[in-house]
């Protein structure tokens, strides 16, 4: 069986670029595709991105259990990831990778202690608030609430197996790809 590797790391460090990229370099592993209340960008797929789903459909799958890690980000908007498809790659050793925030994670761990934790962690912290600034895609109240989170994921840094500074896209993902080929 393969292991589930869980990519974590502070908002704006570039979680979705690195895992998009790690997708074209390797399309033998499954990325998992969480479930989401937000609404979606201009640009984002149902089913591909997020499934994007209400808040009565998000609280259903919690109580079907279907959830194998939820929380709620930046204190509005709940995530979670669907259990079935993780548990049913793995079984067919094809190696997952999920890309979640540090309370995701964490639950995670406890629900699957096997699984590698990967902390993917900014050049540093003035680049972080110049890439999320730069990424224009909130605005400044949620901004600040995105910062105030940062600030508390860089400090878990050290509960991790391994550490990427995302300092370039290829660099990362390379590395990334690395660690998870090594769960084979
Ligand atoms: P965004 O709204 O920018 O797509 O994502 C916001 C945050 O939600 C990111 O830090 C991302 O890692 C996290 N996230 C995405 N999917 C999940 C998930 O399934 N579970 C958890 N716990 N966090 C998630």
């Amino acid at each position: 069986m393969s292991r589930l590797t869980v990519l974590a790391g502070p908002t704006a460090v570039g979680k979705g670029t690195v895992v998009r990229a790690l997708r074209q370099a390797c399309p033998n592993l499954w990325i998992s595709v969480s479930a989401t209340t937000r609404r979606p960008r201009p640009g984002e797929i149902d089913g591909v991105d997020y499934f994007f789903v209400s808040n009565d459909e998000f609280t259903r799958m919690i109580g079907d259990g279907a959830l194998l890690e939820w929380a709620t980000v930046h204190g509005i908007n709940r995530y979670g990831t669907p259990r079935g498809p993780v548990v049913d790659h793995l079984d067919r050793g094809i190696p997952v990778v999920l890309e979640i925030d540090l309370q995701g994670a964490r639950q995670v761990r406890e629900a699957m202690p096997e699984a590698q934790f990967v902390f993917l962690a900014p050049p540093s912290w003035d680049e972080l608030v110049r890439r999320l600034v730069g990424r224009g895609t909130e605005d400044a109240a949620e901004r600040r609430r995105r910062l105030a989170t940062a600030r508390e994921e860089m400090a878990a840094e050290a509960e991790f197996d391994a550490v990427i500074i995302n300092d370039t896209v290829e660099h990362a993902a390379s590395e990334l790809e690395r660690l998870v080929e090594a769960t084979r």
